[in-house]
C-alpha cells in the first residue's frame, strides 16, 4: 500500500483522534507516533491520549457556547479522566475544572489548578473533603443535600470564609440513557427534588445561613445525551423554578445545565455536534429569560466525555484466539474489563481495529474478549475484522473518557500507562503500574 490520495479511507475515522493516521505498511498513527512501536516502550495495554484533540475539544466548547451565550464558562468533568498533566494542559486552554471527590482535588492541586477555576460536586461530601476544599480556596461548591448545606456552612465558618455555592435540583426529566447514568429524574441520588418541593426547601434553607452565598443552581440530566430535546426541556423547567423563588430572595447569577455530551463510539450512531449542543442550550437559556422577564445568568457547562473521550485510544495486544465453528470467534486481548469496565457495567458498545492491519480487508466477525475472570468480560462484540493473530494489536477507539478512571486492580492486574502523543512526541503522564504497587497496602 501506498501512501497518497488513491489510498483506501481510514476505517471508523470519525471515531479516531483527529491527527490519526494509517503508515505505508498499515500501522495505526496516533499525534505522529506508531502505536505498536508505543506499545513496545509502555508496555500493552496502552491508552494513548492525543493532545492536539483535547485541545481541539477545549477550544470548540469555548468558541461555540461563547458564540451563542458570551458569558460562558467551560468546566471540565474530571471524573472522566483525571490526571495533573491534562488538568496543566486545560488551564492553558481556559478550561476550568469539577471533582467530586477529595482524590480529584489532590489532582488539581497537583497541577496548580487555579482555585478560582474549580467546583466541587457529589451527593456525600466529607467534612474532611469540603475542608480541604475550602482550604484551596475553591471557587464554588455544589451542594446536594440538606445536610450539606449545614455541614458546609460550618467548615465555612470555622475559616472564616463566605462559600459561594450553586444548589444542585433535579428536574424530574428523563434524558433516555442508560438506567445506571440517569441523573436528572425523581427516583435519583443526586439533587433536589424541584416536583416534590425539596428543591424550594434548599433554596431557602441556603439562604438563611450566614456563610453560604447562594450563586445559582445547577442540573444534570445524565450521559451520554445523544438528543437535545431533554437539555431544552429541562432548562426551561429549572429557568422557571429558579424564577420562582426570586421572591423568596434568589438571585440567578449562575446557571449549569451539566454535562452529558455525547461522543461517537460506533459509526452507526454519530453524536450532535458541539455547535449544535451550544444552539439548543444558548438558545433554551436565553428563550426562557425573555419569557421568564430575568437576567440571563453566567452559563457554566461541563462536558467531560466530550473532551477527552475521542482523544483516547486503548491499544491491546492479541493473546489467544478461539474459534467455536458455527457460534463465535473469541480473539482475546491482554486487558478488559481492569481497565475498561464500561461495556459490562453499561453494555457499551464500542469499535474494534486491527491497528498493524489498518489496510487489511476486513473477512471475519469476531469477538474481542478481556483477559479477566468474568464471561461478561467482552470488549466489542461482533467486530468486523482482518483476520487477527497473536501478537497483533488491537486498538478500540473513542476509550478518552471514564475507562482509565474507571479502572480497576481486579484479578490484581496492573492497571496501564497512558501516554499524551503530540506532533511525533510520546510522553507518559501516568506509569504502568507494578506488583510492588499492587502489593505496596496489603500487610501479612
Ligand atoms: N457534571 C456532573 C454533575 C456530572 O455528574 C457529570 C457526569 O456524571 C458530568 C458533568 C460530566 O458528564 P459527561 O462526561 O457525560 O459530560
Amino acid at each position: 500500500m501506498t501512501a497518497g490520495h488513491d489510498r483506501p479511507p481510514i476505517p471508523a475515522r470519525g471515531l479516531l483522534p483527529i491527527g490519526a493516521d494509517v503508515n505505508p505498511g498499515g500501522y495505526l498513527m496516533l499525534g505522529g507516533c506508531d502505536v505498536s512501536a508505543r506499545l513496545a516502550e509502555y508496555g500493552s495495554p496502552l491508552y494513548v491520549y492525543d493532545e492536539a484533540t483535547i485541545r481541539g475539544m477545549c477550544r470548540a466548547f469555548i468558541s461555540e457556547f461563547r458564540a451563542q451565550y458570551l458569558d460562558t464558562h467551560i468546566s471540565y468533568s474530571c471524573k472522566a479522566f483525571a490526571s495533573p498533566a491534562l488538568a496543566r494542559l486545560l488551564a492553558e486552554e481556559g478550561v476550568g475544572m469539577d471533582v467530586v471527590s477529595g482524590g480529584e482535588l489532590a489532582v488539581a492541586e497537583a497541577a496548580e489548578f487555579p482555585a478560582g477555576e474549580l467546583n466541587f460536586h457529589g451527593n456525600n461530601k466529607s467534612r474532611e473533603e469540603l475542608e480541604q476544599a475550602l482550604a484551596y480556596g475553591i471557587a464554588l461548591v455544589t451542594v446536594d443535600s440538606l445536610s450539606e448545606l449545614d455541614l458546609l456552612d460550618e467548615v465555612a465558618r470555622a475559616r472564616g470564609v463566605r462559600q459561594r455555592v450553586l444548589l444542585r435540583v433535579s428536574p424530574s426529566i428523563d434524558a433516555r440513557t442508560h438506567l445506571l447514568t440517569t441523573t436528572g429524574v425523581l427516583d435519583t441520588k443526586f439533587g433536589f427534588s424541584i416536583e416534590t418541593g425539596q428543591a424550594a426547601e434548599a433554596v431557602r434553607a441556603a439562604l438563611s445561613l450566614q456563610n453560604l452565598d447562594v450563586a445559582g443552581v445547577h442540573f444534570h440530566l445524565g450521559s451520554p445525551i445523544f438528543e437535545l430535546a431533554p437539555y431544552e426541556q429541562a432548562i426551561r423547567y429549572v429557568l422557571e423554578f429558579a424564577a420562582g423563588m426570586r421572591g423568596d430572595g434568589l438571585d440567578l447569577q449562575v446557571f449549569s445545565p451539566g454535562g452529558g455530551f455525547a461522543i461517537g463510539y460506533v459509526e452507526e450512531q454519530p453524536a450532535p455536534s458541539v455547535a449544535e449542543y451550544a444552539r439548543a442550550i444558548a438558545g433554551a437559556v436565553k428563550d426562557a429569560c425573555a419569557a421568564l422577564g430575568v437576567r440571563e445568568p453566567r452559563l457554566v457547562v461541563e462536558p467531560g466525555r466530550a473532551v477527552v473521550g475521542r482523544a483516547g485510544v486503548a491499544l491491546y495486544t492479541v493473546g489467544a484466539v478461539k474459534d467455536i465453528p458455527g457460534v463465535r470467534k473469541y480473539v482475546s486481548v491482554d486487558g478488559g474489563m481492569g481497565d475498561n469496565i464500561r461495556p459490562a457495567l453499561y453494555g457499551a458498545r464500542y469499535t474494534a481495529l486491527a491497528a498493524t492491519r489498518m489496510w487489511d480487508e476486513p473477512t471475519e466477525k469476531v469477538t474481542i474478549a478481556g483477559k479477566f475472570c468474568e464471561a461478561g468480560d467482552l470488549l466489542v462484540r461482533d467486530a468486523r475484522l482482518p483476520r487477527l493473530e497473536t501478537g497483533d494489536v488491537v486498538a478500540v477507539p473513542a476509550t478518552g473518557a471514564y475507562c482509565v478512571s474507571m479502572a480497576s486492580n481486579y484479578n490484581m492486574a496492573v492497571r496501564p500507562a497512558s501516554v499524551m502523543v503530540r506532533d511525533g512526541e510520546p510522553r507518559l503522564i501516568r506509569r504502568r503500574e507494578t506488583y510492588r504497587d499492587l502489593l505496596s497496602t496489603s500487610t501479612l
